[in-house]
């Protein structure tokens, strides 16, 4: 594995990270990111998070399996336990669907 793919696991890994975190409405910051991708790793957070959970008045769902409800904590625990990988997944690719566009515009 080259550096440039190592760098990109690891900055996979903390946007699933924070996506997670944002999604449970807990607190996150983008401070750990490299500051050219802080724009961008947000709007790419905002994605996902949306995709992780149901919200129904006050209670939480898991979006991806549909269980629940849990508290902000028990959702974080429960998605980083059981759905971590898909979220490296969608992680991933919108991360490497920005670095295209990136490239290519
Ligand atoms: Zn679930």
């Amino acid at each position: 594995m080259n550096n440039q793919s190592m760098q990109l696991v690891e900055i996979v890994s903390k946007i699933a990270e924070l996506a997670i975190r944002r999604a449970c409405g807990l607190q996150y910051s983008l401070e750990e990111l490299p500051p050219s991708l802080r724009k961008p790793a947000k709007e790419i957070i905002e994605q996902i998070s949306a995709q992780l959970v149901l919200r129904d008045k006050d209670t939480l769902r898991c979006k991806i399996c549909g269980k629940g409800p849990f508290t902000r904590k028990g959702l974080y625990l429960h998605i980083r336990r059981v759905h971590l990988d898909q979220v490296y997944q969608i992680a991933r690719r919108e991360l490497e669907d920005y670095l295209w566009r990136l490239r290519n515009t």
